[in-house]
């Protein structure tokens, strides 16, 4: 009944609708695992004696023990890549040829949705009713490659008669894309369906914890007519696989989505090598802005906690930073309180499961650790339930800051802990907003537009809503450029100047004798 992704996304509007645990359980068990690395366009037996486990967090059982690709696997990768690309059999068909296959690829994904979601939800615990609708979205980014690869110009510079000057995007070459497990497909197709709509040969190394729907996105874009060695997925730990090809010579250009800390060790590792381009994605701590005029207080309320618990804070545009005008703080505090107590770890295959365990033990016990912390930077006015059992569940919690430079109020916890803080005048609700050393996203909640619009501006972030928390999945925000500020990372990322972030420009200048 559930078979497809038309009716996933029905049972997004339909809450009785949708499979019970029992039916999700019998879906689980009918999908295959195939771990291996998907290389010259076939899945490959690693030459790598190394090996990790998958752990499917859902119920804390290994998946499956994979291959930890090494240097000869990346090097096999790389030259698969690299051949493709010289040789143009990608980058020399028309950009609407490369659409139409990227539309054949988009299509596929779709009709696996169930299937991806459902690996991603096993493996990381991201709730099935979330996660396959969530693939249908991501595939949405595919066909916007597809169509953008045809709506690119190139510029030609006013000349004198006998001359000819322009400026040419050209495909970068050989990108790499380094991927994390929070939104391990959707973050994967990001990457690399910009990148190779552009015309390059992408190698995809998804996260260890979750690269089993990522390497399937392999077999599904072979199936869709990509040519050999133009998209290779390899299975691998960062500390091998991600690192040799960060430090590979023949590698033109790193896409990296994930924390500050591995950023900063690839600017090293392309800085080690051959000066490969960089585009960083990385951690944040993004502020909510709750102004005097911010509307009704309890869908108002409903929405601050969502945009700190959604994917159980797993989202590196959490509003886990929650800033409140001193006229609302008094009645907003115990209604946010009141909806963080509410809320209820459960089973990830659960329909009604809003809060899901965390990706891994090891997230668990990090997040743990910041609650700990939290409760000496603050005070805990609100700690949510866990009907789950499970060792990686930790309930959401909500805090009253102190002091805004406390650890609590400073880090990317990516977990369901949220630091309540209060502001005077908009100018203090500016300051206290990029007071950390991230500038990925904020967000503003006021019915005062122009006093909005005054402070967009003002703020050091890549990403800026009104009203609403940024979502991977909003279908508003696929066809948006941002680019990340300070510890965020750098390089525009999504819609058509995204783009072009895959794309480095030739200067051409004929004489015409
Ligand atoms: P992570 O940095 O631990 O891992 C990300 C990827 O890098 C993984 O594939 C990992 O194997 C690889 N890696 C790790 N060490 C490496 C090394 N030394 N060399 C090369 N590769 C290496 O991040 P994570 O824990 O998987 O993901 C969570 C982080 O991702 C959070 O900080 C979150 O904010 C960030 N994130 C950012 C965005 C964004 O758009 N800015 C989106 C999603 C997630």
């Amino acid at each position: 009944m559930f078979g497809n992704a038309e009716d996933w996304e029905a049972v997004m509007l339909s809450e009785s609708q949708k499979p019970g645990h029992d039916a999700m359980r019998q879906r689980v068990a009918s999908v295959e695992i195939d771990g291996r690395s998907f290389i010259d366009g076939r899945r490959t037996n690693a030459q790598s004696d190394a090996r990790f486990d998958v752990i499917g967090v859902a119920d804390n059982t290994c998946l499956a023990t994979l291959a930890d690709a090494g240097a000869e696997d990346v090097g096999d990768a790389v030259a698969s890549a690299r051949k493709a690309f010289d040789d143009g059999r990608w980058r020399n068909l028309a950009p609407s040829q490369r659409g139409l296959i990227l539309r054949r690829f988009a299509d596929l994904v779709t009709a696996e949705a169930e299937t991806l979601g459902l690996l991603d939800t096993i493996q990381m615990g991201m709730p099935a009713h979330i996660s396959v609708p969530g693939i249908v979205a991501a595939a949405e980014l595919i066909r916007v490659s597809a169509e953008l690869a045809d709506a690119h110009t190139d510029q030609i510079m006013p000349s004198a008669p006998s001359a000819l000057y322009m400026q040419i995007r050209r495909p970068r070459g050989i990108v790499a894309a380094i991927t994390p497990w929070n939104y391990p497909v959707h973050v994967a197709l990001a990457k690399i369906a910009p990148a190779m709509a552009t015309g390059n040969c992408v190698i995809l190394k998804p996260s260890e914890i979750a690269p089993l729907a990522c390497l399937r996105l392999a077999d599904l874009a072979a199936e869709a007519g990509v040519p050999p060695g133009v998209f290779n997925a390899l299975a691998g730990t960062g500390q091998s696989a991600g690192r040799l090809l960060a430090l590979h010579h023949d590698v033109d250009c790193l896409a990296f989505v994930g924390s500050t800390g591995t950023g900063l060790q690839l600017m090293q590792y392309a800085g080690q090598s051959n000066m490969k381009a960089l585009l960083l994605e990385c951690g944040g701590k993004s502020p909510q802005i709750v102004m005097d005029d911010c509307g009704d207080p309890e869908g108002l309320c409903d929405a601050l906690v969502a945009g700190f618990t959604s994917n159980s804070g797993q989202v590196c545009v959490s509003g886990s930073r929650i800033l409140l005008a001193d006229s609302v703080y008094d009645a907003l505090l115990p209604l946010l309180a009141e909806k963080v107590r509410a809320l209820s770890v459960g089973h990830p295959l659960d329909p009604g499961t809003a809060l899901a365990p965390l990706a891994s033990i090891q997230q668990a016990e990090k997040v743990r650790a910041y609650v700990t912390l939290g409760e000496r930077d603050g005070d805990c006015v609100a700690r949510g339930t866990d009907h789950s059992r499970n060792p990686a569940a930790v309930p959401a919690h909500l805090f009253a800051i102190r002091d805004p430079g406390c650890q609590l109020a400073q880090d990317e916890i990516f977990g369901p802990v949220g630091a309540v803080m209060r502001f005077g005048t908009p100018a203090e609700a500016i300051r206290l907003a990029n007071a950390t050393r991230y500038g990925l996203s904020a967000t503003i909640w006021s019915s005062d537009v122009a006093a909005t619009h005054a402070m967009v501006p003002e703020l050091r972030a890549g990403f800026v809503m009104a009203n609403a928390v940024a979502r991977p999945d909003d279908p508003g925000v696929r066809y948006m450029s941002g680019e990340p500020r300070k510890m965020s990372g750098f390089g525009v990322d999504g819609g058509a100047l995204g783009m072009l972030s895959y794309t480095c420009v030739q200067a051409v200048g004929y004489h015409l004798k």
